[in-house]
């Protein structure tokens, strides 16, 4: 059977991962109930806005059913809301937040600043030849990185690009350019498509 990568779809940026993974060849489903999950070999979380995110993971009932396929190791790719909602500490979130601490990580909301402060720049990404044009919007900064945590990238010193076992999160936007490379890295890196 073809795999199947669940792109989370609660709010947020989730038709454009849907578009960027079509072009590395995987198929794709929106997942906005426990039962989409089913049957999953990965899943993104796209960006969007963090509080409402946690907010509708619990009244949907996702969750405590995600939660628990995260602990068991699927696949997740997290980008900047996504990120926030993965990592084990958040700064500056709003106190009834909740995220699913999969990756050994602090992040601070909106730590490049606000929405002015939204900019675009080109990365040196590990294993990549070429640099990759990174969109930050709002972005949320990593200012701790666990020692099991390989950073695959940095802005200015500071990592934008990590991994740690099957969780892998970005500050950034990697769905809103034309280059799908990292979305290729993931599901290559999990051995998803060859
Ligand atoms: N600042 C947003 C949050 O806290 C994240 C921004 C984004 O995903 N582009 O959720």
């Amino acid at each position: 059977m073809e795999p199947v990568v669940g792109v989370l779809a609660l709010q947020g940026a989730f038709a454009a991962h849907e578009r960027a993974l079509a072009q590395v060849g995987v198929a794709t489903r929106q997942v906005r109930l426990p039962e989409h999950l089913h049957g999953l070999a990965a899943l993104v979380m796209p960006g969007g806005e963090s509080t409402t995110m946690s907010n509708l993971l619990t009244s949907s009932g996702l969750f405590d059913e995600l939660k628990g396929r995260l602990i068991d190791g699927l696949p997740v790719f997290g980008t900047c809301a996504g990120m926030i909602l993965l990592a084990s500490e958040v700064l500056d979130g709003r106190p009834d937040q909740r995220s699913f601490g999969v990756i050994d990580i602090a992040v601070r909301r909106n730590g490049y600043g606000r929405q002015i402060d939204s900019f675009e720049t080109d990365l040196a990404v590990v294993g990549e030849a070429e640099p990759f044009h990174a969109v930050f919007i709002r972005a949320p900064k990593m200012e701790r990185c666990g020692d099991g945590v390989e950073v695959l990238a940095e802005h200015d010193g500071v990592p934008v690009l990590a991994r740690q076992g099957s969780v892998t999160v970005a500050s950034f936007h990697p769905e809103l350019t034309d280059d799908a490379r990292l979305h290729g890295m993931f599901v290559r890196h999990h051995g998803i498509i060859q």
